[in-house]
């Protein structure tokens, strides 16, 4: 599988969970891999590894997503990596990958907890955007991470869901604006995945059930079963797509 031969993809909290996979996916269809982590970086040195074991490219970049200078150094140090690899600082494949959740309800969430959540999960993916477009080349693709709760409601993570909806819209704007250069832009809803995000709620056995029964297969999603649509959507394959608000729920809506 080559379908990303020579194509160059960021992709942001890649050093666990779904941007893990998502890292190791599109690397095994050919694309060179920037593997982004915010502070474990052994972490994105062994999905690295990982991703050479299996013949493919990658190279890591730190950086805090938390505010705007965080945004201008992962971008700094990408470029010079990209430049010593390549030649060239431009790249084909941006994934909006990083969030952190925010439980609580109206009337318990904090204000700290409010704006980090704006931070990480809305402005940081906004300025991504912004200072990856003069880089981004013509049929270029742009994958947001946003989730199924900005469908079926879940009164606990309203402040997260919020953040989500934004990616949405988000979505859809840069969708329209950007068509015109060839760029894809697309969001993936996903559903209870097993990742270290949900490690509370996969211990706790009524949790675990709520997660599994959230889709028609019983189950709770895997890394693998968000990665595979990544790659769809940063292929050729994927090229007639765009503005789509993809479901990766396991029919949760059913
Ligand atoms: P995760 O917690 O395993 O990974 C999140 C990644 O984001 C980590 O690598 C972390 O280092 C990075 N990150 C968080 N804050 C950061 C910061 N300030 N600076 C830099 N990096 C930072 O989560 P996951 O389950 O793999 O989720 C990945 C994405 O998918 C998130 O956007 C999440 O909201 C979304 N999502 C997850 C689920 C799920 O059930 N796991 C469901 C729907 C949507």
């Amino acid at each position: 599988m080559s379908k990303l031969q020579g194509k160059v993809a960021l992709i942001t909290g890649a050093s666990r969970g779904i941007g893990r996979a998502i890292a190791g996916r599109l690397a095994e269809e050919g694309a060179l891999v920037a593997v982004h982590y915010g502070k474990n970086r052994d972490a994105a040195e062994e999905v690295v590894r990982e991703i050479e074991k299996n013949g493919g490219a990658a190279f890591t970049i730190g950086a805090d997503l938390g505010s705007l200078s965080g945004v201008e150094a992962l971008y700094a140090s990408f470029s010079e990596a990209l430049q010593d690899r390549t030649g060239s600082s431009d790249f084909d494949i941006l994934v909006n990958n990083a969030g952190i959740p925010v439980f609580g309800s109206v009337e318990n969430l904090t204000e700290s907890s409010f704006d980090e959540a704006m931070a990480i999960n809305v402005k940081a993916p906004f300025f991504l955007i912004q200072q990856a477009l003069p880089r981004l080349r013509e049929d270029g693709r742009i994958i947001n991470l946003s989730s199924a709760v900005t469908r079926i409601a879940i009164p606990d993570i309203t402040a997260y869901s919020m953040t989500k909806g934004a990616i949405n819209t988000l979505t859809l704007t840069l969708a329209k604006q950007l068509g015109p250069r060839g760029i894809t832009v697309n969001a993936i809803q996903p559903g209870f995945i097993a990742t270290d995000m949900n490690a509370a709620l996969l211990e706790n056995p009524e949790a675990r059930k709520f997660g599994a029964d959230f889709s028609i297969f019983g189950r709770w999603g895997q890394p693998a079963d968000v990665a595979d649509i990544a790659a769809f959507l940063a292929s050729p394959d994927g090229r007639w797509v765009t503005g789509q608000l993809i479901d990766a729920s396991g029919g949760s809506h059913l």
